[in-house]
């Protein structure tokens, strides 16, 4: 619907390969790989590995805490929101870095466990949560609490299966609170990655390009994270080791998701019609989880009887399913909804017996050309059928219409795609010619007259000759809404001049509202 839509200046630069862009993407792959051999080289010694893991890790992270604070200035309206959290959660995260880097040089054992750099860490990814739920949106807020409880689910299961089957067995005293820390971590990283495809894929047609790279960098900091927690937990864990170079990554994906932002602001987002798929995500994790729990206490501990597990199972997959089929339900209505929509709003501004755009439409384009910023030619024409009038009287009401669709037909095919064409009225059709100065148009108008009479439109078998006066005007300073009137004074004299002529007018000049203008 939007094809014969005239929207200048827009799209112009928009497949350019952007070449800040590639190069950061050069530098990010550089200083990883640097990075991992700076990291290969330092195992042996402690001090090297220190400054590598405390100083160096941090580059990355302050190019992204500023990048995304250009992010946050040059985006409007909710990715602004989204770069200002981000920046935040940046900022929150190389405060954590900085104090742990601070321990590591200021006390002989580094930091304890927890610490006060855990309040930065844990923040940051807290506000990482936030900020995608309230950026990526496009979805409803229901959606987006949907997203939540989804997230939810799939956290509780994995906790009670991470918590059930391997860290519990493994200790020998009460829990502590820094356990309870460290386990946080991997908890808030399934907490983003599972809203960051719930709510990045349900509100966007295509995955957003810093959606996918914020999704990447949750993927990379999740697995380290795991790791993490694992040394932390059961061994020991220092800076400048192996699992440093995951969250490096991690950071370094985040810079490059704030510079595309920077770079490439991304459109406003589109809700995306419906996705069957997404519920099936939370629904296998949290019943996988369950079932694990369920069979490793009945295996394991003989805890749970026979009957009991039945009845479980029973209502775990009937609730899942019901809601599956609901959503799928919902999902087809929603596919219906929007096709009707569709073909409502394309009804409005179409012409019932020809298919091209009525005269609503038209003058909403005249409208908006005349909106556009003034400096760039534009033309009108009305063609207006010759002695139609007859053709009805001669052969009827029915091969009048049918003349009158094969006419709109040959103009249609006569006109450029990014003509406006409209049946303006009975038989007089206009277009609507965006970037096109006098010469051009009269050019094309004299192609749609040779068009219209160069043979005759058979209907029925019975050939009817045609013939159509064309009046034209232009302007080549946005003065588009005096245009239409002008090229019916046109159209006027062609009909007086003898009919099956294209006429022009000079442009019309731009009168000063309150004055009357001359008569004629
Ligand atoms: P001129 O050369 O001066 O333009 O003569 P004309 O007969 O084309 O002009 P006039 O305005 O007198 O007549 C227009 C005719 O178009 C009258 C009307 O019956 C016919 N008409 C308008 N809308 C339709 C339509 O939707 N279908 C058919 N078949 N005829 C239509
Ligand atoms: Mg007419
Ligand atoms: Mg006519």
């Amino acid at each position: 619907m939007s094809s014969g839509q005239v929207r200048p200046g827009v799209g112009t630069s928009g497949g350019t390969p952007d070449r800040v862009l590639r190069a950061t993407v050069g530098a990010a792959v550089a200083w990883m790989v640097l990075y991992t051999v700076a990291t290969a080289l330092c195992q042996g010694s402690p001090r090297a590995a220190l400054f590598l893991g405390d100083i160096v890790y941090l580059v990355p992270l302050v190019a992204a805490v500023l990048v995304a604070g250009v992010a946050a200035r040059r985006e409007r309206g909710r990715h602004r929101r989204l770069w200002q959290l981000l920046a935040v959660a940046f900022a929150a995260q190389l405060a954590g870095e900085s104090i742990w880097a601070g321990y590591d040089y200021l006390t002989a054992d580094g930091p304890p466990a927890p610490s006060v750099a855990d309040i930065g860490y844990l923040l940051s990814s807290t506000l990482m949560v936030v900020a995608v739920l309230v950026g990526f949106g496009g979805a409803s807020r229901l959606r987006h609490l949907r997203g939540l409880l989804d997230s939810t689910l799939i956290m509780v299961s994995l906790a009670a299966l991470g918590w059930h089957m391997l860290i519990r067995p493994q200790l020998t005293e009460a829990v502590a609170f820094a356990d309870l820390v460290t386990i946080a971590y991997p908890l808030l990283d399934v907490v983003l990655l599972t809203c960051l495809g719930i709510v990045g894929m349900a509100g966007h047609k295509s995955v957003p390009m810093t959606v996918r790279l914020v999704g990447a960098a949750g993927a990379v900091n999740a697995v380290s994270d795991m790791i993490y927690t694992y040394l932390a937990t059961f061994s020991d864990y220092d800076s400048g080791s192996w699992v440093d170079v995951g969250f490096e990554a991690g950071t370094v994906l985040c810079l490059l998701a704030a510079v595309v932002a920077v770079r490439r602001p991304e459109p406003p987002a589109e809700p995306r019609s419906f996705d069957r798929g997404m519920p099936l995500m939370p629904i296998l994790i949290s019943l996988t989880a369950t079932s694990a729990l369920v069979v490793f206490d009945k295996v394991g501990t003989g805890a749970v009887s026979d009957l009991t597990l039945i009845v479980v199972a029973v209502l775990f997959l009937t609730v899942m399913l019901r809601q599956y089929l609901f959503a799928a339900d919902r999902a087809a209505l929603a596919e219906q909804l929007a096709l009707a929509v569709t073909e409502q709003q394309r009804l409005a501004v179409t012409d019932g017996l020809t298919g091209l755009y009525n005269r609503r439409h038209l003058m909403t384009m005249v409208d908006r050309l005349g909106a556009a910023p003034a400096g760039r030619p534009v033309s009108l024409m009305v063609v207006d059928l010759d002695h139609f009038k007859l053709v009805n009287d001669t052969y009827g009401h029915l091969a009048g219409d049918a003349v009158l669709q094969a006419a709109a037909a040959r103009i249609t095919a006569t006109a450029r795609a990014s003509d406006v064409v409209a049946r303006y009225g009975g038989e007089e059709f206009v277009l609507l010619l965006a970037d096109t100065d006098g010469p051009e148009a009269e050019r094309l108008a004299e192609r749609v007259r040779r068009r219209l009479r160069e043979a005759p439109i058979v209907v029925g078998a019975v050939p009817i000759a045609l013939t159509a006066s064309i009046g034209v005007a232009s302007s080549s300073d946005g003065a588009v809404r005096h245009l239409l009137e002008a090229a019916d004074r046109a159209l006027y004299r062609a009909k007086e001049q003898g009919r099956d002529q294209v006429s022009t007018v000079a442009p019309p000049v731009r009168e000063p509202v309150a004055v009357p203008g001359p008569t004629g």
